[in-house]
C-alpha cells in the first residue's frame, strides 16, 4: 500500500513532506509523525499506547527510517500541525485520481454528502474548543462535533467505486450546525470547484438559506423533507393525490414513484425546487417465523435538481446513496478506525487527528479499490487486508527474541 501511494501520490514528496507545524526548533521531523499517525489508522491500533507497544517491530525502521518517537510527542506534535497542510495533502490525493480517471459521476452527476457527526463527549475533560450541553440530570457534557463532507463516485470499469472524504470543520461554541456546514462549503467549493454537482444531506438541510447558498454557487441540493407542516410538503401532497405514480424499483424493492417538478410554494428559495416521493415494498423471511412478512416505507425528498438534469429513478438512486455516508464514511471511521478517540484532548489535535484519519482513509481506499487486483480481492473481506497491515506492524525482527526460554 506505501509502494502503491509513493508511486500514484508520490506520498512522501507531495504530501508529507508539505505538512508544517507550528514548532520553532523541531527535534523530530514533522513528516515522521504523520507517517506514524497514518500507519495508527492504517492498522487500526486505536490509541498511542498500543502504538508504543509496537515499538519493536521491524515496519518502524523501514517506514520511518529510525524508530518511533514516544506516544507523548507524537500527540504533542499533532496537535501543533498546520491544518490547512494537511487539506492540502487530501487535496492533492483527489486531484491525482481525479487525473487518473478514477472517480467517475454517479448517475450523471458528481455528488457530496453532507453530515454532522459528534465525535466524543466526556463529563470531566474539556478544552477551549468543546461545546457543551445540560443532560437531564443536570450534569454538564462536553462534546465536539463536526461536518463532514464526501465525494461519492461511480465505479471504474472493473473496480469497486473509491470512497473520498474531503474535508470536515468543527463546529464552534454557539453555533448551529448550518453555520459550520456553510464555512465547510465555502472552502471546499473554493478548493474543488468542480468536484461536485449536487449535496446529498439530511432533514436538518431543508431549509431556503441552505439551497439559495448551493444555488448561489451553481451547485444542487438533494435533501430529505420531513416536515409535513411545511407549505412545500403539504402542496406537493396534494399534488401527489392527484397524480397516478410511476412503478419503478430500488435494490430489491418495489416502488411506487411521484414527482412533482416546479413547486413555487417556497418563494424564499431562488430557484424551481421539485418534490419526490418514493413508497417502497418488500418482503421479509424472519428466521423464527419463516413466515413471508410485507415491509414497506415511504421517503419524500426534496431537491433543486430539474427533470432534464436527472430522472426521477436517478433521484431515488441519489437520494438512498445518503446512506453510504453514515454506513462507509464516518460509521467505517468510528466503528472501524477508531477515529472518534480523542488522542489529545484539544480542539486543534482533534482537527488534525481527524484529519489524518481522512487521509489514512482515502489511501487505503483508493489502495483497496484501484490496486488490489480483482482476482486478489475476491473471496476476501476488507477486514482480511486490515488484520494483514496490522499484522506487519505487530511483526518483530527474529533478532529482538533473543532471550532462551528457562
Ligand atoms: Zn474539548
Amino acid at each position: 500500500m506505501i509502494c502503491y501511494a509513493e508511486k500514484i501520490f508520490h506520498l512522501s514528496s507531495e504530501v508529507l513532506d508539505g505538512v508544517t507545524d507550528h514548532r520553532s526548533l523541531p527535534r523530530i521531523s514533522t513528516s515522521l509523525v504523520v507517517k506514524a499517525v497514518l500507519a495508527v489508522y492504517w492498522s487500526r491500533l486505536g490509541s498511542l499506547n498500543a502504538l508504543e507497544m509496537t515499538r519493536a517491530a521491524k515496519f518502524w525502521n523501514t517506514w520511518l527510517g529510525r524508530s518511533l518517537c514516544s506516544a507523548d510527542s507524537l500527540g504533542r506534535i499533532v496537535a501543533s500541525l498546520d491544518v490547512a497542510t494537511l487539506r492540502q495533502g487530501i487535496h492533492h490525493l483527489y486531484q491525482r485520481l481525479k487525473r487518473n480517471k478514477a472517480l467517475p459521476d454517479l448517475h450523471g452527476l458528481g455528488v457530496a454528502v453532507l453530515d454532522g457527526h459528534e465525535t466524543s463527549a466526556s463529563y470531566r475533560r474539556c478544552c477551549a474548543g468543546c461545546l457543551q450541553r445540560t443532560t437531564s440530570s443536570g450534569q454538564i457534557q462536553f462534546y465536539h462535533r463536526n461536518v463532514t463532507l464526501k465525494l461519492l463516485c461511480g465505479s471504474p470499469p472493473d473496480r469497486p467505486a473509491v470512497r473520498l472524504l474531503l474535508d470536515l470543520e468543527p463546529q464552534r461554541a454557539g453555533e448551529g450546525e448550518l453555520a459550520t456546514a456553510w464555512r465547510l462549503l465555502e472552502r471546499v467549493l473554493a478548493a474543488y470547484p468542480r468536484a461536485f454537482d449536487v449535496v446529498l444531506a439530511d432533514a436538518y438541510y431543508a431549509v431556503a438559506p441552505f439551497l439559495n447558498f448551493l444555488l448561489v454557487h451553481g451547485k444542487d441540493a438533494l435533501v430529505v423533507l420531513k416536515d409535513e407542516r411545511r407549505n412545500t410538503y403539504q402542496d406537493a401532497a396534494g399534488l401527489w393525490a392527484q397524480q397516478p405514480p410511476q412503478p419503478g424499483s430500488y435494490d430489491s424493492r418495489s416502488c411506487r414513484w411521484w414527482d412533482v417538478p416546479d413547486l413555487l410554494s417556497w418563494p424564499e428559495v431562488k430557484g424551481a425546487i421539485r418534490v419526490v416521493r418514493s413508497e417502497e415494498s418488500w418482503t421479509v423471511k424472519p428466521q423464527l417465523t419463516k413466515e413471508v412478512t410485507p415491509q414497506t416505507t415511504s421517503w419524500v425528498w426534496l431537491t433543486t435538481l430539474s427533470v432534464t438534469q436527472a430522472r426521477t429513478e436517478q433521484i431515488v438512486r441519489l437520494a438512498h446513496l445518503r446512506w453510504d455516508i453514515e454506513n462507509h464514511g464516518f460509521n467505517e471511521l468510528v466503528n472501524g478506525w477508531h477515529a472518534d478517540h480523542v488522542y489529545r484532548h484539544q480542539s486543534g489535535a482533534i482537527e488534525c487527528f481527524l484529519l489524518l484519519a481522512f487521509l489514512a482513509y482515502n489511501l487505503f481506499h483508493a489502495f483497496f479499490a484501484l490496486n488490489l487486483k480483482p482476482e486478489v480481492r475476491r473471496g476476501r473481506t476488507m477486514a482480511f487486508w486490515v488484520r494483514l497491515i496490522a499484522a506487519e506492524i505487530h511483526a518483530v525482527p527474529r533478532l529482538f527474541l533473543t532471550t532462551a526460554p528457562p
